[in-house]
């Protein structure tokens, strides 16, 4: 599906564009506009669009009521920094403090979700005064140095950032257990693990634990409901903080609430989110616990932070959210997909697992279900047959065999069954090339 511009952008993306920015696809794709759930590229060809700019588009592309209230801001003040206050960022701090569960109750704006977990970091070195992390097996925090620190993911770790005061614990990964364990029977050991990570692995001073409430680049490894209190309970009684990274969970993404650990019962003393908050325009939050805000005296000046046009864009998002019920959408939606996705599973023996919650799904292909021998060969190959037939999605895992399903929180059931029918035609081509045993 080459075109001349495809051909053209490929060789300026090679001559002018840094080789660790990759791009999907072998001929890069080039998008020049979208609306709703679709976008379009350069050969005028539209694609349902099932992976949102990375799990960010809540709303969808082009939304007539983000746009309207960026076109409104960009006429009044589009700057400031962050040395002085506007209306847009207190009113967004207030709304946010308003949507989190009680007791978080104090902003950091950001501009990325490495940023704001850059931020959490400090605050909970500062609050406790400990220096050692605890994160998860399969982890991903963001590109910055620290942030690697705390990846568990080695293809991410690629320039030798080495972590400092980080100790990695089992990450709740029931298709292939790191503990060989069977939910429900094991008991959650994984979780348990964490107190023989504290007493083996680190000084006693820990400052934090940190997990995305589900693990996306991961590959969607989603915890059992009772994992986060069993693991609260331990932090609780060694004193270590839970930051929750939320930078994909949040906004009403996994099916309920506008923070997706609500879901699991607990209330994190850190929360950290960019993503889908501000719908395509930069903007990253961290929120806590008062008492531990205010242990980070700083300063702390970034120069964009809570600019005023993002966060008129990340008001009008959460106000569409709320006032067209998407987070309930979300939860249909993503269990009509489950469903979806199962029946295809009966018959495409590429299908190892499905899982998530709401919009935030998982599908791990095998070579062999026996076995669960990693298809990730045949993983890149149906991200690109998706692509041949219409549908964009992701791809992540620590085997780089997990596709990811995080489209807008807009979709219809229509759109759901298109997407449905494209993802089994992409299957059907790779089980070409790529039998299953
Ligand atoms: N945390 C999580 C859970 C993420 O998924 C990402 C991005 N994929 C980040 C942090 C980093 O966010 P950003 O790319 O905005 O820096």
């Amino acid at each position: 599906m080459a075109t001349v511009s495809a051909g053209r952008n490929a060789a300026r993306k090679a001559r002018y564009l840094m080789e660790c920015q990759r791009t999907y696809f072998r001929e890069p794709l080039t998008l020049v506009s979208g609306r709703g759930a679709y976008v379009t590229d350069d050969a005028g060809r539209q694609y349902l669009d099932f992976f949102a700019g990375i799990a960010v588009l809540l709303v969808g592309h082009s939304h007539p009521k983000v746009n309207a209230a960026v076109h409104d801001q960009i006429d009044k003040l589009t700057h400031t920094s962050t040395l002085y206050l506007t209306e847009p960022m207190l009113d967004l701090a207030e709304r946010i403090v308003e949507a989190a569960p009680a007791g978080l109750d104090k902003v950091f704006f950001g501009n990325s979700g490495t940023e704001a977990n850059e931020v959490a970091a400090a605050l909970a070195r500062h609050f406790t005064g400990a220096k050692d992390f605890i994160a998860l097996d399969h982890a991903y925090h963001g590109r910055s140095m620290w942030t690697i620190g705390v990846s568990g993911l080695a293809a991410y770790r690629n320039f030798g950032a080495e972590p400092q005061h980080v100790a990695f614990a089992p990450n709740a990964y029931c298709y292939r257990c790191p503990l060989q364990l069977t939910y429900p029977s094991c008991g959650i050991a994984c979780a348990k693990a964490i107190e023989d990570v504290i007493a083996t692995q680190t000084s006693g001073g820990v400052a934090a634990f940190y997990a995305e409430t589900i693990q996306g680049v991961g590959g969607i490894i989603t915890p059992p409901p009772e994992y986060y209190t069993v693991v609260k309970e331990i932090l609780d009684r060694h004193g270590i903080l839970f930051i929750a990274d939320e930078v994909q969970t949040a906004w009403g993404r996994l099916g309920r609430s506008m923070f997706g650990i609500s879901d699991w019962g607990v209330t994190p003393d850190i929360v950290t989110s960019a993503k889908g908050l501000g719908n395509g325009f930069p903007i990253s939050i961290v929120i806590a616990r008062r008492e531990v805000a205010d242990a980070y005296k700083g300063p702390h000046i970034n120069t964009f932070g809570g600019n005023p046009v993002s966060a008129r864009a990340a008001l009008a998002t959460l106000e569409i959210v709320e006032e067209d019920g998407l987070a309930a959408n979300a939860q249909r939606m993503g269990a009509r997909l489950m469903d979806g996705l199962r029946e295809l599973a009966l018959r495409r023996p590429l299908i190892g697992d499905v899982r998530g919650r709401g919009l935030m799904i998982g599908v791990e292909l095998v070579r062999d279900r026996a076995t669960k021998e990693p298809a990730g060969a045949a993983t890149e190959a149906v991200v690109d047959a998706c692509r041949d037939a219409g549908l964009l999605v992701g791809r992540g895992g620590v085997h780089g065999s997990v596709i990811r399903i995080q489209p807008p929180l807009i979709i219809t059931s229509a759109q759901v069954d298109d997407a449905l029918a494209m993802f089994d035609t992409a299957l059907a081509a790779a089980e070409l090339v790529y039998p299953c045993a």
